[in-house]
């Protein structure tokens, strides 16, 4: 299996610089794409270094997930050194080649598709606001296209030290194409359009070129990048592999949640195994078996009217979310009760870029009363509404306010982007 690629970039129609970056390294298999944020020169430097230090990583022998994780350091200590990059961030989805297939790693909003047989899948999952939404059922996907916290992205490299990076196995056979790409293309080019480029334009660098364009055409709202990567086949016996294994949904109760066993871990996907042969026809049951499923006639009414109990339990439990300060006095959004209802401990929903430091005395007094929410939706707004002292903010568009004068207006909440 012989993988080519090509790419391409633009900063689109409206932003004045191009904060995206993308990597070709056929040599080693690798291809990547970032989208930064943060203001200024920020963006620009994040997602550059976080490539650069993939590449390094990858070129050293470094696992993907390990090469992720060392990316998220490399942009954590370079807004260390530099205070005009403080609060920088990037996106990143890198996509490794291992003979059978390609390997993702992914963090953010950037996505990544398999085009097949004419039909385009996307095969990772968005870490935005917007796209919890529609998970939790509160906003439609057409509502996310134009909802205002479009741009808040709720996982990003550069932002704490744990990373969460969902891993994706994709095995390929000749033909299949992958698609890599910032938001700004999705945002702009419907699926069938992108899968209409894909079926036509066999290069894969003017495939990109056109998909640019297109992005363009329709408004150019945002950086657009876009890096196509085809399974080209050498060996005439080849043959397509077939099964695409997709990340699980993003569980967002498990995510940091306090008691995970690996903060910061890799999220993997699960690896299907074959189910056992089963054992059908009539079966002569041992007599002892035959006493316990005797028991179980009994037992089992008992237990399903204890399930139900301690379901209604757990309903009630996490059926809120509230607004706290986490232990690095970070604005956080967390699902269940506060201090928890019997062994239901809140788990983080989303943690914020906004620190205590950014707020108003009267603000983080309101964060200190923990109010509750039905909705996350409005847990969200709550946060949105939080009066901020006239500083620059992490993570937020770029800001010109270096005096002390009237509070800028409540911006999205965590990691934002330049909304377009
Ligand atoms: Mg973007």
């Amino acid at each position: 299996m012989r993988l080519v690629a090509g790419g391409a970039t633009d900063r689109g129609r409206v932003r004045d610089g191009n904060e995206d970056a993308y990597l070709l390294e056929p040599s080693l298999a690798l291809f990547a794409v970032a989208d930064g944020m943060g203001g200024h020169r920020g963006g620009e430097v994040a997602s550059a270094t976080a490539v650069a230090a993939l590449r390094t990583r990858i070129r050293e022998g470094t696992a993907l997930p390990d090469a992720v994780r060392a990316a998220n350091e490399a942009v954590l200590a370079q807004a260390a050194a530099d205070p005009e990059l403080r609060g920088m961030g990037t996106t990143l989805t890198a996509a490794l080649g291992d003979g059978s297939g390609l390997t993702l790693a992914h963090v953010g909003d950037s996505r990544a598709y398999l085009w097949r047989d004419g039909a385009l899948h996307q095969v990772t999952a968005d870490h935005s606001l917007v796209a919890d939404l529609v998970r939790d059922g509160q906003i439609t996907a057409a509502e996310a296209t134009v909802h205002p916290y479009r741009s808040v992205v709720t996982r990003a490299l550069g932002v704490e030290d744990a990373l969460d990076v969902d891993i994706v196995h994709l095995a390929l056979g000749p033909g299949d194409r992958v698609l890599l790409c910032s938001d700004g293309l999705p945002t702009m080019v419907p699926d069938e359009r992108i899968a209409a480029v894909l079926a036509t334009e066999p290069d894969p660098t003017r495939a990109a070129n056109v998909l640019v364009d297109l992005a363009n055409e329709a408004g150019g709202e945002d950086n657009v990048t876009v890096v196509v990567i085809d399974v080209v086949d050498d060996d005439p016996l080849a043959r397509p592999l077939g099964a695409v294994v997709p990340a699980p949904p993003a569980d967002p109760d498990r995510r940091a949640a306090p008691s995970d066993p690996a903060p910061g871990g890799i999220r993997a996907a699960p690896v299907p195994t074959p189910a056992e042969p089963g054992h059908r026809g009539r079966v002569r049951v041992p007599r002892g078996l035959r006493l316990a499923a005797r028991s179980l006639w009994v037992a089992v009414p008992v237990l399903v009217i204890l399930g139900f109990a301690v379901a209604a339990t757990a309903y009630y439990a996490r059926r809120t979310y509230f607004v706290a300060f986490d232990a690095t006095e970070r604005v956080t959004i967390y699902q269940g009760r506060p201090g928890g209802l019997l062994w239901w401990d809140a788990t983080v929903r989303e943690r914020t870029g906004l620190r205590r430091d950014e707020l108003t005395e009267a603000a983080a007094g309101q964060v200190e009363r923990s109010p509750s929410f039905a909705r996350l939706g409005d847990a969200v707004a709550f946060v949105g509404r939080l009066d901020r002292r006239a500083a620059p903010a992490a993570l937020t568009s770029p800001q010109t306010s270096p005096v002390p004068g009237p509070a800028p207006p409540a911006a999205p909440a965590p990691a934002p982007r330049p909304a377009p």
